[in-house]
C-alpha cells in the first residue's frame, strides 16, 4: 500500500460568514506535533501512524484566487491518487470538497459519501456563488460525481434545501431524530467529508457557524468505526482557529484526523 498523504488546503474565501479556516492546517499540524511527541500515535482500531509508510504530509497547497485554486485542488488530489496514494485534505473552508470530488471522480469513479455536517451544503448557489462552503455537495450531485450521500448530524435544512434532498435522494440522519451512532453500509469506494460544525459546539467550538445540538466526538468515531466500506479519500474541514477556546478543537481536529487516518490505512 502507499502511503496515505497529508495535504493542507489554506482556502477560505468560499466561506459565507467568517474567515479563519485558512489557518486550520496550520493549526492541525502543531496539534499533531504535540501529539507525536507527547502522546502517542496508535489509533483506536490499533494502527500505529508512526509506522514508516503509513503516512507523510505533502505539505500545502499554493492559493491563489478561488478559479486558479479550485484547479490546482483538484490536479494535485489527482496526481497524488493516480502515484496510488489515499488523499487525506485539510481545511480549509468547506468549498475545497468539490474540487477533491472531481479528482476522486476521475481516478476510481463515482464513490459513496459519507458526509458529518450541521448543515446539509446543498444548495445551487449561496449569496451569488455557486462555490461557496453551502454549495460543495450540490455541485458534486449535479456532475454525477457521487452515488450516494449520506448525511450525519444535521439540525438545519430550510426548505429549499429539502427540495434538494428529494431531488437528490440525499439520506439524512437528523440530529432530531438521532437514535445511536448508525450502521452504515456502502458498496462504491467510500470517500469522507468532516465538517468539525458537526460537533457540538461543546466540543468544538472553533468553527465559523456554531450549531448547538450536536454530535459528540465519540458519535463520529463510531459512526466510523460502524462503517462498512472502502475508504479511499477523506477531509477534514471548516477548524477555524481563530474562534477556538485554548485549542479544545483543534485537539478534537487531530483525534479525527488519526482515526481517518486509521481507516485510510484499513483499506
Ligand atoms: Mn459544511
Ligand atoms: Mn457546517
Amino acid at each position: 500500500m502507499k502511503e496515505i498523504k497529508l495535504l493542507g488546503i489554506p482556502w477560505d474565501a468560499d466561506s459565507s460568514y467568517r474567515r479563519g479556516p485558512a489557518k486550520g492546517p496550520a493549526a492541525i499540524r502543531a496539534e499533531l506535533e504535540r501529539v507525536r511527541v507527547y502522546s502517542n500515535m496508535t489509533t483506536e482500531q490499533g494502527v500505529d501512524l508512526e509506522q514508516p509508510g503509513v503516512w507523510s504530509d505533502a505539505g500545502d497547497l499554493r492559493v491563489t484566487t478561488g478559479e486558479e485554486t479550485r484547479v490546482e485542488i483538484t490536479t494535485r488530489v489527482a496526481q497524488l491518487m493516480r502515484e496510488g496514494h489515499p488523499v487525506l485534505s485539510l481545511g480549509g473552508d468547506h468549498s475545497v470538497t468539490w474540487p477533491i470530488l472531481c479528482a476522486v471522480n476521475a481516478n476510481v469513479g463515482k464513490v459513496d459519501v459519507l458526509h458529518f455536517d450541521a448543515h446539509p451544503d446543498l444548495y445551487e448557489e449561496f449569496e451569488g456563488s455557486r462555490f461557496s462552503h453551502a454549495c460543495p455537495f450540490a455541485r458534486s450531485l449535479e456532475d454525477g460525481l457521487i452515488g450516494r450521500l449520506v448525511q450525519v448530524g444535521i439540525r438545519t435544512i430550510p426548505e429549499t434545501l429539502r427540495r434538494q434532498v428529494e431531488r437528490y435522494g440525499v439520506e439524512v440522519v437528523t440530529m432530531s431524530a438521532w437514535d445511536g451512532p448508525p450502521t452504515v453500509k456502502f458498496e462504491r469506494p467510500v470517500y469522507i467529508s468532516l465538517d468539525i460544525d458537526a460537533l457540538d459546539p461543546a466540543y468544538a467550538p472553533g468553527v465559523s457557524h456554531r450549531e448547538p445540538g450536536g454530535l459528540s466526538v465519540r458519535d463520529i468515531l463510531a459512526t466510523m468505526q460502524r462503517l462498512q466500506g472502502r475508504v479511499v479519500a477523506a477531509d477534514l474541514v471548516e477548524l477555524n482557529p481563530d474562534t477556538d477556546i485554548d485549542g479544545v478543537t483543534a485537539v478534537v481536529a487531530v483525534k479525527l484526523l488519526r482515526e481517518l487516518a486509521g481507516l485510510l490505512a484499513r483499506r
